[in-house]
């Protein structure tokens, strides 16, 4: 199988990535000239061992040659339990090496294999939102106490502060909350597809602050049909069935509804 790597944006072979570096996950884009349709495709992707290792030494040197700081920085990157012990055994090595065995401990040690980086540091920290959201609590118990004394006065007090935690939680969360986005565009003024054909994706937030953008290359047409429906068409709740006839042969297509758009599985039968 092949993976792509985000670093040096190449198609790789999955022997050159380690195994908790490839993540496969389903992407939907919509297919620009049609809003009905939804074009959806597995992305595995990662960073490959040499991009990994080019990236650790320099991050390495950056933090002044402090191996556990720099594995902690990394593993908080790629979402990789972060685990004292391991850190100290292999200190015999230079640091290369010594990630190479890290990476090889938490593959192989069972406990580790499905940890986080949140769960092997052990807590959660603190967002502004959590903060809030405590107040917002707080303040819901004040309004019910101030409802029993039937205190009107202090009710109204609350009332108006609970509108502003409220207020300041909505913008807060938009600001924080990463969205997805893509475009599907040819680069140059000619469309040929399949030639020219680009697809990127990218995570933006309310600051504008954008991660994650992939660029990939559309190597050959997408498969994407796109259906007139007839009378034919069976719909029950959210899935949709379309039998078809193509010479002596029928089948059908099926197709779900997600987010008020149908999304076919892909296949027919
Ligand atoms: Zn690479």
């Amino acid at each position: 199988m092949k993976v792509y790597c985000t670093e040096c944006q190449e198609n790789k072979d999955e022997s050159e990535f380690y195994k908790r570096f490839i993540k496969t996950e389903i992407k939907q884009v919509k297919e620009p000239r049609s809003n009905d349709i939804v074009m959806s495709w597995n992305i595995t992707q990662g960073i490959c061992k040499d991009c990994l290792i080019k990236k650790f030494t320099h991050t390495y040197k950056l933090f002044d040659e402090n191996f556990e700081k720099t594995l902690k920085a990394m593993c908080e990157d790629y979402d990789l339990p972060f685990i004292v012990s391991l850190v100290s055994i292999h200190n015999d090595v230079n640091f290369i090496e010594r990630l190479k065995f890290y990476i090889k401990d938490i593959h192989c040690l069972k406990q580790y294999q499905t940890m986080t980086y949140l769960e092997s540091v052990g807590k959660k920290e603190k967002s502004d939102i959590d903060f809030i959201n405590e107040d917002i609590k707080q303040l819901k118990n004040n309004i019910e106490k101030a409802i029993q004394k039937e205190d009107f006065n202090a009710h109204n007090k609350w009332m108006n502060s609970l509108r502003d935690a409220l207020e300041l939680r909505d913008k807060l969360e938009d600001k924080t909350k990463w969205k997805e986005f893509s475009s599907h565009y040819y680069e140059g003024n000619k469309s040929i597809k399949g030639e020219n054909e680009y697809i990127a994706l990218w995570e933006q937030n309310g600051n504008n602050d954008i991660r994650n953008r992939r660029t990939f290359k559309v190597e050959k047409e997408v498969p994407t049909i796109k259906i007139e429906l007839s009378r034919d068409y069976i719909i029950e709740g959210d899935r949709l069935t379309i039998p078809m006839k193509i010479g002596k042969y029928s089948y059908e297509i099926h197709a779900n509804k997600v987010d008020g758009k149908w999304i076919t599985e892909g296949k027919c039968n």
